[in-house]
């Protein structure tokens, strides 16, 4: 039988595929068959997001030419950002990878920020109509966040660490263009740096220097259009609660159920979906059934 992953053509789970599970998991699944939407909420999000980094993170000028490169970047450019968070008080875009039940997991944490002297978890979301989030948008978005903090948890208890990321990605095998080795020469990367296992290893000790983790995570609304802040919400860190999360999204990768569509309460979420009535019909008025 085909996996999951060989069916999505993925060899790791995002943090945002979970999250993305909890709004809508059959969803999920069309954006990988059929790929993703990419609608005008999304493109200013982005923007938003790329404003923010910029404030908080000095722009690393590194093209990539190659996969190795690239990873590469990603975690040099973090950590630059971990190296300095103590100092600098926030950290923007941090990478981060970890494992769970024998799964690869990537994420990208929005901001790192040190709050009454531990290290906060914190994830920006912009929303195009200003008003408050539904319960809905706030349980996808604490269940991403809580996942970081599990991974984070997992690097600080070295429970996942070089060795898991070597053997995860074969680091070892991987080499670096020599476009990208001049590049790394020509904006002054430490010599003992430009090299990907030296990188790989500086990147996960970065991690290990953090210190103290909050037991707090904190989401932050951001309107679209003004900027302005709609609102801050911050959840506890409950291991229970992270527990169930992933023994809930594990059965879709394991194969043990079909993706799950929207619960007959939240078809409302049908009318804002680009498959509706295409690829996904659970709901199409045509059924019987309405989504209003
Ligand atoms: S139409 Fe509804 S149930 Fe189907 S994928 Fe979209 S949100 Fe999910």
């Amino acid at each position: 039988m085909v996996s999951v992953m060989s069916k999505l053509k993925k060899t790791s789970i995002k943090v945002s595929d979970i999250a993305a599970q909890y709004w809508c998991e059959r969803q999920m699944e069309l954006n990988y068959l059929y790929g993703a939407k990419i609608t005008k909420e999304i493109k200013k999000g982005k923007a938003i997001h790329e404003a923010l980094e910029g404030e908080a993170n000095v722009p690393i000028m590194l093209q990539p030419r190659s996969y190795a490169d690239s990873i590469y970047k990603s975690m040099y450019t973090s950590y630059v950002s971990l190296s300095s968070l103590r100092e600098k008080g926030k950290a923007r875009e941090i990478q981060i990878y970890g494992s769970i039940n024998g799964y690869k997991m990537v994420g990208r944490i929005d901001q790192l920020e040190i709050d009454k002297g531990d290290v906060l978890i914190v994830e920006d979301k912009t929303k195009a109509n200003g008003r408050v989030p539904s319960d809905a948008q706030l349980s996808i978005n604490k269940a991403q966040l809580l996942i970081y903090r599990k991974m984070l948890e997992d690097i600080a208890a070295r429970s996942y660490g070089i060795e898991n990321f070597n053997s995860a990605y074969q680091i070892n095998k991987l080499v670096l263009s020599e476009e990208f080795m001049r590049q790394m020469e020509a904006i002054g990367v430490e010599s003992r740096l430009r090299e990907i296992n030296a990188m790989a290893s500086a990147f996960f000790k970065a991690y290990l220097d953090l210190g103290r983790l909050s037991d707090r995570v904190r989401i932050r609304y951001i309107d679209q259009s003004t900027h302005d802040e709609i609102g801050i919400y911050n959840f506890d860190y409950n291991k229970n609660e992270v527990n169930d999360i992933i023994t809930y999204v594990l059965k879709y990768w394991n194969g043990e159920c079909e993706s799950r569509p929207v619960a007959e309460q939240e078809k409302w979420k049908c009318k804002f979906c680009a498959f509706f009535g295409k690829e996904c019909k659970v709901y199409w008025p045509q059924k019987g059934l309405n989504v209003t």
